[in-house]
């Protein structure tokens, strides 16, 4: 089933009036024909099984919507990933998988042994990161789009630490394993926001593990080996969220 995301005012009643854009995808990409079914999202967290309705002639695609749930895929425990700022393709390939393992929000950092030290993210950068969030969002199935921060120092990550009902945890590999894993923190955990932070290619720093440590977060370890950057910021949201909502352990 194709999914898209539109903006809401294009949702009018019972009726869908697809953007151009999209419109030309769905008639002249896609090649979909009148009366076949695809699923609208609106970012609300519903969706929509909406019917086409192509007239041949016009350059926008119509549809009507037949019901509407709420999309299945969407966590009910919001994912804050904070990641290390790095290369393109590398953090591309984080914004697309982390959105398909649901995470909800996406806060690149400039830390000590970040590769990148300047944070600007250019309005094409953004513009085309956003364009990969939303395509993971519609292929997996989420009903909210991830959110897309702009890059802060480590320093000012940590400032809102403290907040009521976060959990925030920063995974480091000097940890043992066996004392610091990741269930004791989850269980019986009952709030709406966790945090995870994982480090750049040269790691944190103790001094950064330190600080953290001192605005609450708590340290835990991800197994005996050592992860690079990419597979930890996918591994460790994926844990979190298979823990919470597909096992009874914690
Ligand atoms: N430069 C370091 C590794 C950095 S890996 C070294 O070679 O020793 C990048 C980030 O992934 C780390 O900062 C940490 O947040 C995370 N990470 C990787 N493996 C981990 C593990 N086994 N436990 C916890 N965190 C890990």
């Amino acid at each position: 089933m194709n999914r898209f995301f539109i903006q809401p005012e294009y949702i009018k009643g019972k009726s869908v009036h697809f953007p151009p854009d999209l419109s030309h995808q769905i008639v002249h990409v896609l090649r979909l024909k009148a009366g076949d079914l695809v699923d609208v999202l609106d970012n609300s967290g519903t969706v929509y099984h909406v019917a086409l309705d192509i007239d041949p002639a016009e350059k926008i695609v119509q549809g009507r919507i037949m019901d509407s749930s709420m999309a299945k895929g969407e966590p009910a425990v919001t994912i804050e990933l904070c990641v290390g700022l790095s290369q393109r393709d590398k953090f591309e390939w984080i914004l697309q998988k982390g959105s398909e393992i649901g995470v909800s929000v996406f806060t690149p950092f400039i830390s000590s042994r970040t590769l990148v030290q300047s944070g600007d993210l250019k309005p094409k950068r953004r513009d085309r990161w956003e364009r990969i969030i939303r395509e993971a969002a519609e292929q997996s199935g989420r009903g909210k789009l991830p959110e897309l921060n702009d890059p802060v120092p480590f320093s000012e990550l940590l400032q809102d630490e403290s907040s009521d009902g976060v959990l925030s945890l920063i995974a480091w590999e000097g940890k043992d394993p066996e004392e610091s894993g990741l269930i004791d923190p989850l269980i019986g955990y009952s709030g709406s926001r966790i945090r995870l932070l994982v480090g750049p290619e040269g790691g944190f720093s103790e001094e950064e593990v330190d600080s953290a440590l001192e605005c609450g977060c708590q340290v835990v370890s991800l197994g005996t080996r050592i992860l690079r950057m990419e597979t930890a910021a996918i591994f460790f949201p994926g844990l979190v969220l298979y823990l919470l909502e597909n096992t009874n352990q914690v």
